[in-house]
């Protein structure tokens, strides 16, 4: 798993493969934001397409 930090995208999803663990941080060099919404208009509307759910702790 690639464990580098990207300071510049912070998140607190732990559940996701591309999260740091030790830090609320991703390691992706990019994600893709998008929503599940046709008229988005409150930040729940909005979603990290590019998570991957862990399998397991580590
Ligand atoms: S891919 Fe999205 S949800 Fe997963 S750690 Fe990165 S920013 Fe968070």
């Amino acid at each position: 798993m690639d464990d580098r930090k990207n300071p510049n995208i912070h998140c607190t999803v732990d559940a996701c493969q591309h999260h740091m663990c030790s830090e609320n941080y991703c390691t992706l060099d990019q994600v893709h934001i998008d929503t599940h919404e046709a008229d988005p208009t409150v930040k729940e509307c909005v979603d990290c397409a590019s998570f991957v759910k862990r399998n397991c702790c580590e």
